[in-house]
């Protein structure tokens, strides 16, 4: 039996793009590995089911070290196509089954008929666990109605610093029912890992932007960052986040840079 989400992962989004890029990512995901980042995300939409196969190469020797999750199309999401869909992500994945196999955005296939789905996908061993992302609480809501206790184990959404509006309500609704929540982009799709100010408060701790950014995320419970890295520098660096703890103080400076949500924000999707 597989652990819970671990803390941080790898995400794959671009990779699998570019032959040339081949290698230099599936050392980047081996590495973030062996450092414990031992969540790869990754889509059937990602190069188009490419940067499942870069998956495949990075955790061949290692698949009982690495949590796996894989995202389906919203137009795979009804009861004929999806375990079409879930059998090529299993096989370019070249895994027995998902440990977390996620809805990749809402569609126009009821709901209901996509649990029923994904419910047949953990009877029959392929799937270990499902989720949504890009849910916001209207539709965790309706999920929620339609999913047996316990079935949803995690959304995924935009969350960092800098893009917190979750906090005012998807983030608590998501704890209160033990749903994990997975925050893509947490580095604001790189541009916290210049951001002047995270900078300036790292240097203070000795540590980098990036870091800052990722310690910030990594602090909250039922929370996991997957931010991607495509090279041994980037994922050495975001390792270390795991080991940087941010005090009140800091907080609070961050809250003044980044100001917490007041008020509901639809959610944000890239
Ligand atoms: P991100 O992780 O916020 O940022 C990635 C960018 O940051 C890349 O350009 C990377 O450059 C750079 N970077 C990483 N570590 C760095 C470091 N230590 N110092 C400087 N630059 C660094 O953005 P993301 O890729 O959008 O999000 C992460 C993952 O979330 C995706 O890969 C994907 O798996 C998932 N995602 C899911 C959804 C969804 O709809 N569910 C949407 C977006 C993303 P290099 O590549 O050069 O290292």
């Amino acid at each position: 039996m597989k652990s819970p989400l671990p803390r941080m992962g790898l995400g794959t989004w671009h990779m699998g793009e570019s032959a040339s890029q081949r290698a230099a990512e599936v050392a980047a995901l081996r590495a973030g590995i062996e450092l414990g980042l031992n969540v790869i995300d990754t889509a059937e939409m990602y190069a188009d089911g490419g940067a499942e196969e870069v998956v495949r190469e990075a955790i061949r020797g290692r698949r009982d070290d690495v949590f796996v999750v894989t995202k389906f199309y919203p137009h795979h999401a009804s009861r004929k196509e999806l375990p079409r869909a879930c059998e090529k992500s299993l096989e370019r994945l070249g895994v027995d089954a998902i440990d977390l196999y996620l809805l990749h955005w809402r569609g126009r296939i009821p709901l209901a008929e996509t649990v029923e789905a994904l419910d047949r996908l953990v009877e029959t061993g392929k799937v270990e666990r499902w989720g949504v992302s890009n849910f916001d609480v209207e539709d965790m809501e309706e999920l929620a109605g339609v999913a047996r206790m316990g079935g949803i184990f995690a959304n995924q959404v935009l969350y960092n610093p800098a893009r917190r509006g979750i906090e005012f309500d998807l983030l608590p609704w998501c704890r209160e029912r033990n749903v994990q929540l997975m925050a893509y982009s947490p580095l604001d799709e790189g541009a916290l890992a210049s951001d002047r100010r995270l900078a300036t408060i790292g240097e203070r701790l000795g540590a980098s932007a990036s870091q800052v950014a990722l310690a910030w995320i990594l602090r909250q419970s039922g929370v996991c960052a997957i931010p991607k890295a495509g090279s041994l520098e980037h994922v050495r660096d975001n390792a270390k986040a795991l080991e940087l703890r941010l005090d009140e103080e800091t907080l609070r400076e961050i809250d003044r840079i980044f100001t917490p949500p007041s008020r509901k924000q639809r959610l944000e999707i890239i």
